[in-house]
Parts: C-alpha cells; structure tokens; sequence
C-alpha cells in the first residue's frame, strides 16, 4: 500500500506501526449546521482510505472522528436559538449520522463529541503538560501556547521563517497573544458562556487542544498512523495539532497526514458555509438524485484533486452508476451460454488491476476504469450469449468485491428496495386501508390505493395480506 504523505510531500509505502490495525483519526464536523457536500467530500474519501486499507491492504482499522461541539460557532449559534449547547449541536449530530449513513459510510469505531467529560479532562491534562514543559503562558485569564518554545514548528505546513503561509485560514481568536503565532489552548469564558475547570482553571478549550488530546486517548500512545482532514486544516489546525500533542509528549504526533482537496463550486469558489455557498444531501435529493449517485460523484476525482460541483456533473454521475446497475441486472438475467473463452483470467486481471489502482494512493478513479474497461467486455459477451451462468455468476461477484471499497452498489440496492415514501406514512397509509376494507368502507381504501398510486406505490393483495411494490 502506497499513501501520499504531506508530512514528506512524497508517495510511500504504508503499514500501520502496531498489531496490523491502523489507528487513524479524522477532523470531524463542527455541528452548528448540518454539513454540506464539500464536508462530506473529505468524509467519503476517508471512508474510501479506510475501505481500502481493510479490504484491499487487510488490515484492522481503528478510525476515529469527532464532533467539535464547542467553539465560538456552536456557542454563538446555539445562543441565537435559545437552546442549551449540548442539546444544540445534538441536532445536528443526528443530522451528520443521518447523511453518513445515507452516503453509505462505514461508521468510525469511535466517534467522540470535544464536550465529553472524559475528552476535556483529557485536554485540560495535556494543556497541565504542556505547561510543566515550558510551552504555555497565561494572558488575560486564557492559555496560550508559545510558539517560539517549539524550533521545529511549522514542518507540516513548511511554513517559511515568519511563519506565514499564503491563503491559509487566518486564526480569528480575538484575544491577547504575545506573538501572532502563538494560539489558545484554554479561553477565558464571559458569564454565561459554557466553561469547565478540570485543573487548569476555568475556561473552555480551543479548537485545536481538542483533536491532539482526543487523538491520542482514544489511539495512542503516538505516533498514530494516519491523521486526516481537508486540505484548509494543514495550517494552522494540524500544525497546532502537532505542537501540542509533541509538546506536550516528546514524541512524534501522526506518521502520515492525509489531506483531500476541496470541493468546489461550479463558478471556482471553495464550497464553504462562510461563503453561504453550500448544498446539504437533502438539497440534492430534493433535486430528485440520489445519495448513491452523489457518493458516485464524490469518489470519481481523486481525492488530492479539486472536484467542481455541477447539476451536470451530478447527472453523469447518475448516469454512470446505472450503466453499471444495468449491467449486473443483464448479468443476473443471462441464461447458460457456451462459455467465453479467457473469461476466469480476465476478471482475475481486472481485479487485479482494480487493487493495484488503490493500492497506489487511493486512485479511485482509475479502479473506476478498470471497473467500466471489464463492464464492457461484459456486455459484449453478453450480446454475443457466449457467457455461461457460471461466468456470469463469477463476474457479479467481481462487482461485489469491488463494491466492498466503492460502497454504491450496496446503496443504490437499499435504496431501490425503500419505499418511495417515507415508511412511517406508508405503515400508516397500509394500516388505515385495513382498517377501512374491515369496516367495509371500499371507497376509502380504494382512495388510498389510487392515492398510493399516484405516489410510485402499488398494492398487490392475497389471502395472505397485502404487499406494496414500486410502480
Ligand atoms: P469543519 O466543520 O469546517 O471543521 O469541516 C469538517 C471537514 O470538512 C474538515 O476536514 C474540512 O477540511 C472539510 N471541508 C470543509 N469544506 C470543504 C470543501 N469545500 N471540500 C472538501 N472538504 C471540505
Ligand atoms: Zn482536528
């Protein structure tokens, strides 16, 4: 397995360090919004990574993303909503795990919230660390770390000798600091604002003390093996990561860091919630596609290029993704033929191939066309009836396994297999149509059959009750 490392800004070989598991961690969500497609762009690509380290490199995985459930976001948002913060931003974690699953991603092993009693006594220990090591200095009643405590600062990022990195994202903490580099570990809280005094004084924790301490809880001692995120995070927030976590430590952080790039807008822009310039899944399905065709979408581009949002894009998409449902409805289809000569060798190239293409950092695309090169040789054979039953069995098979790491298959299936309607309402709909045949109302039920109808649904009664089918 060969993964691209920022760390080096070079291809290399990957094993994870300990036991075959690969202890990786991603920056997850900051709940104070439902995320956009752009959020979700990096998270499939990381369940991509991890799909293809389990089924394709055999390892065990332990992959941990958080929530950071406070931050000046969350904080002023749930004010705004009169709701207390943890109440708040669980909202919008039942609406990250909705969307996850809807986009079929494998959940994490872990998925810790920053505001967990546990995770914040972790991050107060490591700030009381950080302190005994000299890194840390007080201001204004907030924790600040100094950064020029810590000569090899800015390797990551490779940030040049005044410690600036053009376009990044400028840290916007209004408070005082002795050097503009140096960040918060611990804020001082204004009255009423959530705060928490675990043994470095009351205050609350900064954004970036949150990843390292639960990082290395949850996967360490460090080195952990991979640390991801989209490509905005490398500076400052993974490279504040690393001061911290080897500063506080003394030994290294993460062996490789994996950064995906943006999604972007058709017209260039970074899709960004700042910018108000974001779709959620529900916009997109509300377009009519669905959360497989857009998961499609996502993996199509490798995940070190930039990926341009369309209604175009997102229609090809779709287009593709049946192309490859046709093709295993076909095969489910073919009666015995008389055999297609070279057909065992040619999906062992072409699965073969398809694993090599991810086992050269994650080019999914390029396992993409090794998927649509056998797909056609498939349908040829298919109109030449030359494929037997048990050719055609071995090449659905082909498709499975491929889908273990592409994961939209699986998903369009469930979906195809889910009413047209909420189920809820259909449960209701099918309850009342009973209730009214038992109370000889025919008209009614009759009502909602046509009802129904009109809806994509139809009912199929027998002595042993009724079923409903898509129209
Ligand atoms: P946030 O909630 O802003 O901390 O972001 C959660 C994750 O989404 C981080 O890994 C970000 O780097 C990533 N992200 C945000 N916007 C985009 C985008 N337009 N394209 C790809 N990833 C993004
Ligand atoms: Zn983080």
């Amino acid at each position: 397995m060969r993964l691209y490392n920022t760390l080096s800004r070079q291809e290399e070989d990957f094993v994870p360090s300990r036991d075959l598991t690969v202890r990786m961690y991603a920056c997850g969500l900051t709940v104070y919004a439902r995320g956009h497609i752009g959020n979700f762009r990096t998270f499939v690509a990381v369940d991509l990574l991890r799909r293809t380290l389990r089924h394709v490199a055999g390892f065990a995985v332990h992959h941990v993303t958080n929530f950071t459930d406070v931050d000046d976001k969350t904080i002023n948002e749930s004010h705004k909503a009169g709701v207390p913060l943890r109440d708040y931003t669980s909202r919008y974690i039942d609406a990250f795990r909705e969307d996850a699953a809807a986009l079929g991603l494998e959940p994490p092993e872990d998925t810790p919230r920053a505001t967990d009693p546990g995770n914040l006594q972790a991050m107060s220990d490591m700030i009381a660390a950080l302190g005994q090591r000299g890194h840390t200095y007080r201001s204004d009643g907030s924790i600040y770390f100094r950064i020029s405590t810590l000569p090899a600062y800015g390797q990551l990022a490779r940030l040049d000798h005044a410690g600036i990195v053009s376009g990044a994202r400028i840290d916007s903490d209004k408070y005082e600091k002795e050097d503009a580099r140096d960040f918060v570990l611990w804020k001082a809280t204004p009255p009423g604002e959530p705060s928490w005094d675990l043994g470095v004084g009351p205050g609350r924790p900064g954004w970036h003390i949150e990843c390292s301490a639960m990082a290395l809880r949850l996967l360490g001692p460090g080195p952990i093996d991979i640390h991801c995120g989209g490509v905005d995070l490398i500076f400052p927030h993974h490279e504040n990561e690393i001061a911290q976590a080897e500063g506080a430590t003394g030994t290294p952080f993460s062996r490789f860091w994996f950064h995906v790039e943006h999604l972007l807008m058709d017209d260039g822009e970074k899709m960004s919630k700042s910018l108000g310039n974001v779709f959620t899944i529900r916009d997109i399905l509300e377009q009519g596609y669905r959360a497989s065709a857009l998961r499609y979408l996502l993996i199509s581009v490798h995940y070190r290029k930039q990926l341009r949002f369309s209604w175009a894009t997102m229609q090809q998409a779709e287009e593709a993704l049946r192309r490859i449902m046709d093709c295993v409805g076909r095969l489910g289809r073919v009666t015995d033929g008389s055999g297609t000569a070279g057909w065992e060798a040619r999906l062992i190239a072409a699965r073969d191939d398809f694993r090599q293409k991810l086992s050269a950092d994650v080019n999914v695309p390029g396992a993409l066309g090794a998927v649509f090169e056998l797909l056609r040789e498939a349908n040829a054979a298919i109109d030449a009836s030359t494929l037997s039953r048990e050719e055609a069995d071995a090449t659905l098979a082909f498709f499975d396994g491929c889908d273990e790491v592409l994961g939209v298959l699986v998903l369009r299936r469930a979906e195809e297999a889910a009413p047209p309607i909420p189920q809820a309402e259909l449960d209701d709909l099918l309850a009342a149509r009973i209730e009214a045949r038992r109370m000889r109302n025919f008209a009614e039920a009759d009502r909602i059959r046509t009802a129904l109808e009109s809806r994509g649904i139809v009912l199929e009664d027998s002595a042993a009750g009724t079923i409903w089918k898509r129209k």
